[in-house]
């Protein structure tokens, strides 16, 4: 199992490992600061710096078995088990991610329906509801969006056991991803007095932080799902 410092600080952009495993061009490490491709938030890329003081380009992330972290890496001829490797995150894109993520919490929970899928982009994102009769209205959204940032509300890690969760099934809007069973507690993400979910990904402190962000397509997939897109306002 890969110990994953993303998921109690998704702001620790390095940090030493040892690899444990090499297949082909996809290497597993006993720790990383990497998220692995998962809840519609990509992979991370970066840099690992190799003992003998060369680099090599981490190009993807993904999950591997039995909580393994898996990373794709431009080459692997000189990467063994048992070498100690220093890692970087490209930070500027993960910080985006986390930025885009987060703001798709707070999309979530400005409208009370279903989220059937999503996807996060260093550019834009977006967020599929089953949305029934409601109708949408993207400045309304904006302007739901921008207020909630300006508010700058504190974002916090949270666990629930099981048990609790099955008794509130109603804190997992996400219909298409459900929160992985039989492993332990479920990670819950607080946005104080916006949204309170099960999620796995990487967000930032305080929505604040997401800075300025618009609604820039409202569009129609199927006859009760709309996808809602944001964009950086800039
Ligand atoms: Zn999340």
């Amino acid at each position: 199992m890969t110990d994953a410092v993303f998921q109690q600080d998704a702001y620790q952009t390095e940090t030493d490992a040892t690899i444990t495993a090499v297949d082909g061009d996809w290497v597993i490490t006993d720790k990383t600061v990497f998220y692995p491709r998962g809840g519609g938030q990509p992979g991370d890329t970066g840099t690992w710096r190799l003992p003998n003081g060369e680099t090599v380009r981490v190009l993807d992330t993904r999950k591997g078995e039995g909580g393994q972290i898996r990373h794709q890496v431009e080459r692997a001829n000189d990467l063994a088990p048992g070498q100690s490797i220093a890692m970087k995150l490209d930070w500027d894109r993960r910080y985006r991610l986390m930025r885009m993520h987060t703001c798709l919490h707070l999309l979530s929970a400005l409208i009370p329906c279903g989220v059937t899928g999503g996807d996060v982009g260093e550019d834009k994102s977006r967020l599929d509801f089953d949305i029934g009769d409601l109708v949408l209205d993207a400045e309304a959204l904006t302007e739901g969006l921008q207020r909630l940032i300006a508010e700058d509300h504190p974002v916090s890690i949270e666990t629930l056991t099981e048990a609790e969760l099955d008794q509130q099934p109603e804190l997992i809007k996400t219909m298409s991803v459900r929160p992985p069973r039989g492993v332990g507690d479920i990670r819950m993400i607080r946005v104080d007095g916006v949204d309170y979910q099960p999620c796995g990904g990487t967000h930032i402190r305080h929505t604040g932080e997401i800075g300025a962000m618009r609604v820039s397509d409202i569009r129609s997939k199927g006859a009760r799902n709309k996808r809602v897109v944001i964009t950086w306002d800039a």
